[in-house]
């Protein structure tokens, strides 16, 4: 009898009527024989909701409180799945983070695990009742709770899943699989039997929200395989594996995926005097843990220097701060921002073999006019930030030029 882990989305349980279907998906996981381990989001729409209530009080709310409101969203799920399952004839058990024991370490809004306690978990699996895991919170050393940023029920499941050693961590959306693109854009995509880890990681970095980050660089870390499967319809789903089976197809093409992020703010700093002074800048917002991405620095014929990167529109405010304390003492320096920009990407384990895909990502986005502001590129993906209005044009033209739609 094997242990599974499966992690529900909120779509998945966006209902009663979802609840229920969740139910029945587990009880035939159970007359399979295996024992099950789910692990629940909050219901659709609901963690934005709780947050909306809280930016109504404060627009940036304290962050130990944030996370006690914004947990609540998945007790009510879990608990609503075992009353269903009960109803059922089934035992079942729903268990927060603190009652499992799932251990983070204590940044509000975006912790991560470090560890996870298996023995009230094994003392329910071997009581053969069917365990439901709220999805997306921990809890520090001092039993404060915390999330794991957006998205972070897909990492609590793949921890799990880890912590009980299962052979793989089945994560049910509301897609059947990990597509070519946003199959939500683009119809023509095509879902990917396999993908590898380093690929999935570039992916979810890039934009592609079908898996936190950090679930793929937790599995990856654990060598533990990521099957992701629809809640809705049946099916083999993708595998995320770190190697790819010799026979699939599109281990031949490059390309193995067009990804978008809307999400991107550009800012610009110009006149700033000296490379001392961009230096400064650039280690102020690292200590304070702001991603910078895309960056770009220019000298201008009047020797100042202009610098450009992209961050995450959610560090808008706390970036602005910490430029302008800088920027106080530095008369001159103006700062730029466009919210008007998105990040286009292409992915794919052999863009570093095939010189000629760089060509082909160019000669795309230029037959179709799309101006480029800023570019970054690895050994598996290019990346540039172009106006928000060209991103669907640029994510369709880029599918097509690598050879990605179904009928190709
Ligand atoms: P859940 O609530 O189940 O966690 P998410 O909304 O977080 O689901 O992730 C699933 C969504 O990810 C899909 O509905 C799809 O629009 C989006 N997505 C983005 N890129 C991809 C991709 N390459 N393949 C599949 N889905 C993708
Ligand atoms: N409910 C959380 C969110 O909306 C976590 C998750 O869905 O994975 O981000
Ligand atoms: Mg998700």
């Amino acid at each position: 009898m094997a242990v599974i882990v499966q992690k529900y989305g909120g779509t998945s349980v966006g209902s009663l009527n979802r609840i229920e279907a969740v139910a029945e998906n587990i009880i035939q996981t159970r007359q399979q024989g295996h024992q099950v381990v789910a692990v629940l989001s909050a219901m659709s729409g609901e963690t934005n909701r709780l947050l909306s209530l809280a930016q109504s009080l404060d627009k940036h709310p304290a962050s130990r409180e944030l996370d006690v409101l914004l947990a609540t969203g998945e007790q009510v799920s879990i608990a609503l799945l075992a009353i269903a399952l009960i109803q059922r004839g089934y035992s079942a058990i729903s268990l927060l983070a603190h009652q499992v024991g799932i251990v983070t370490d204590n940044h509000f809004g975006r912790a991560h695990i470090k560890h996870i306690k298996t023995k009230r978990l094994a003392q329910a699996l071997e009581q053969e009742q069917i365990v439901l895991v709220a999805g997306f919170q921990g809890v520090d050393h001092e039993n404060n709770i915390t999330t794991l940023g957006r998205g972070g029920s897909d990492t609590s499941a793949v921890a799990i899943a880890a912590a009980l050693q299962a052979n793989e961590c089945q994560i049910f959306t509301d897609v059947d699989g990990i597509y070519s693109a946003d199959p939500r854009i683009v119809p023509q995509a095509k879902r990917l039997d396999h993908i590898r880890f380093d690929e999935m990681l570039v992916m979810a970095n890039l934009g592609a929200k079908v898996l936190q980050n950090r679930a793929v660089e937790y599995a990856m870390r654990h060598n533990l395989t990521i099957r992701v499967l629809s809640s809705f319809n049946q099916g083999v789903g993708t595998q995320v594996t770190n190697h790819y089976s010799e026979e699939m197809p599109q281990n031949q093409l490059p390309v193995s995926s067009i990804t978008h992020q809307q999400q991107e703010l550009l800012l610009t700093l110009n006149n700033i005097r000296s490379h001392q002074l961009t230096a400064e800048y650039i280690q102020a917002l690292a200590d304070k843990g702001i991603e910078l991405d895309m960056l770009n620095q220019t000298v201008m014929a009047d020797e100042s220097i202009t610098l450009s990167f992209t961050i995450h529109q959610d560090s808008e405010q706390q970036v602005l701060k910490i430029l302008q304390n800088d920027i106080s003492n530095n008369a001159g320096v103006t700062i730029k921002l466009d919210h008007n920009v998105a990040k286009l990407s292409v992915v794919g384990a052999g863009i570093k073999s095939k010189t000629e895909t760089i060509g082909q990502f160019f000669k795309a986005l230029s037959d179709e006019k799309i101006e480029i502001m800023l570019i970054s590129s690895s050994e598996i993906h290019i990346s540039v930030i172009i106006n928000k209005q060209d991103l669907i044009k640029g994510v369709h033209a880029l599918h097509s030029a690598f050879n990605l739609n179904l009928s190709a």
